[in-house]
């Protein structure tokens, strides 16, 4: 299969994971395979759709070169701090692509850890299916994020409130570092009784010794720029402020709401991870919240930067012996640090906006423009995705209704008006500005509709065909030849999903 497994992760201290392998299960079957992933990490995807491939990647048998390992993190789960790990996955190893790129090669779903506390360890076939397509989807469209390889079924059942079918997904992605791996280190350093780590931290050590060893390999593997500098712990949470700020200003552009920004499902990287009750939202709502369990919107649509920054200040809080010997200089680099978010997502978000409305230069009226389409989406409800991708229609500079009967309302009439009088200030053609924006307004997005409609196929009739066909669309989400495709369109009122549940 050609895997070229290298395991710097297991080189931290101990503390930091636990080996164990995955639990075999009955009888794994490949339901799906990424064959364009698998090429870019100059993988066999012949190999991979073979007998051994459906093993490894089932957990049943071992690759060469991998050494299994769940890995210790903490976190913030709705506000609360608790101590977690990976309680369903193992970390094969880190594949080392011919590009030279290392991923973390990850199965979900393959069997119970030291971390899984009451958890099976185990993952039915329509979570895992809904990772693999919203996950690509997010990558089709641009999105720094986690990646999906294969869904092996297992043979077996899980039982949630019902007995379903199980599943494994084989999860890439830059690493799995999260803010809650550095609450965890911070809680090892501060002598923090961890479970099965009771002695990791001796009296008189070095206080700072887990933190600094993850920071110190976050640098090396994702700001290798940065490592060399003195300033570099500081460096450190500026890149992952700002990384975090573009990536939640991306969520945005395509109506993305995580559901589950707790700080364990926020990483290092600046890659999106964890699809559990995620969802992209269809008429405009900034309110918009699916996760069942997200009962104080806490994480809605438009709360997501400001939780962003929320999780950020934790991840400062475990830099802060770091930042500065003294404690006072620390909190002030690290509150500057943290102060910085808003201003660094506004500038973003509204670079996003005028990419939407295919604004090529900066005017002091751009916000307003942006906001008051906002708002007449929110006050209609008007479709996101559908709203800016048929402003990008050629007809719809001179007759907007003629796309969307809904460009007809006269408040929509008297905005179209200024947008187009801002269109003839800047420089270059409408139809040039109309391209760009083909290119940032998606004809496609993973509508609930469609995914739960292709789980809802494999699941309960092992029909794959309505999720590849939903996949192909996701992953050429711009083409144009898309435009009048049936995933364009809305949920009628009775096809709308408005709960969606974690990843269980
Ligand atoms: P999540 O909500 O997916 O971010 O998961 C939160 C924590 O619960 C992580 O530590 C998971 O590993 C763990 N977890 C979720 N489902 C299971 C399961 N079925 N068995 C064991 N642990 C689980
Ligand atoms: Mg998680």
């Amino acid at each position: 299969m050609r895997w070229n497994f290298d395991n710097s992760y297991a080189r931290l201290p101990e503390a930091f994971f636990a080996r164990v392998d995955p639990t075999p299960v009955h009888s794994p079957v490949l339901v799906l395979l990424n064959r364009p992933l698998a090429d870019e990490l100059g993988l066999d995807a012949e190999a991979l759709q073979g007998p051994d491939a459906q093993q490894m990647l089932g957990g049943n048998l071992q690759g060469p070169g991998s050494a299994p390992i769940a890995q210790a993190y903490a976190g913030h789960q709705f506000g609360h701090f608790t101590l977690l790990g990976d309680g369903r996955a193992h970390l094969l190893g880190e594949h080392l692509a011919p590009d030279g790129r290392r991923v973390d090669i990850q199965l979900k779903g393959s069997g119970p850890t030291p971390y899984s506390r009451r958890g099976d360890g185990r993952a039915a076939l329509g979570p895992m299916l809904r990772e693999y397509l919203i996950s690509e989807a997010m990558h089709g469209l641009g999105i720094p994020t986690t990646r999906s390889l294969a869904v092996v079924a297992t043979g077996e059942r899980v039982f949630r409130e019902e007995a379903l079918p199980g599943a494994v997904l084989t999860r890439v992605a830059g690493s799995h570092i999260r803010v809650g791996t550095f609450q965890y280190a911070a809680a090892l350093d501060a002598g923090m009784d961890v479970p099965g780590q009771k002695r990791a931290r001796t009296d008189g050590a070095d206080t700072t010794r887990f933190t600094r060893a993850l920071a110190d390999y976050t640098l090396r593997r994702h700001y290798p720029e940065l490592a060399e500098r003195p300033t570099r712990y500081a460096n450190l949470l500026d890149a992952v402020i700002d990384r975090q700020a573009a990536l939640i200003a991306n969520w945005m552009r395509v109506g993305f709401v995580h559901g589950v920004m707790n700080t364990d499902n926020m990483t290092l990287s600046g890659e999106t991870i964890d699809y559990g009750p995620c969802a992209f939202m269809d008429h405009y709502d900034p309110a918009t919240v699916f996760s069942s369990i997200d009962r104080q919107g806490r994480y809605a649509f438009a709360n997501q930067a400001r939780i962003g920054q929320w999780n950020l200040a934790r991840l400062a809080e475990t830099l802060l012996p770091l930042l500065h010997p003294e404690a006072e200089t620390a909190l002030a680099i690290a509150e500057e640090a943290i102060g910085r978010f808003p201003g660094r997502f506004s500038a973003h978000w509204h670079a996003v906006m005028r990419a939407k409305l295919g604004l090529a230069n900066e005017e002091p009226g751009d916000e307003a423009l942006g906001d008051e389409l906002l708002e007449w989406m929110q006050r209609t409800g008007a479709d996101y995705t559908n709203t800016f991708r048929d402003l990008c229609a050629p007809v719809a500079i001179a007759s907007p209704a003629s796309v969307n009967a809904a460009f007809g309302d006269p408040g929509f009439q008297a905005w179209h008006a200024r947008w187009r009088e801002r269109l003839d200030r800047q420089p270059g053609t409408p139809e040039a500005a109309l391209q760009r924006m083909r290119a940032t307004n998606p004809a496609v997005i993973a509508r609930n509709h469609r995914v739960e409609a292709a789980l809802a196929a494999a699941v309960e009739t092992g029909d794959l065909g309505p999720a590849r066909r939903l996949l192909g669309a996701l992953t050429a989400p711009y083409d144009a030849r898309l435009d009048d495709s049936e995933y364009r369109q809305p949920p009628a009122p009775e096809q709308r999903v408005y709960q969606t549940f974690c990843g269980t």
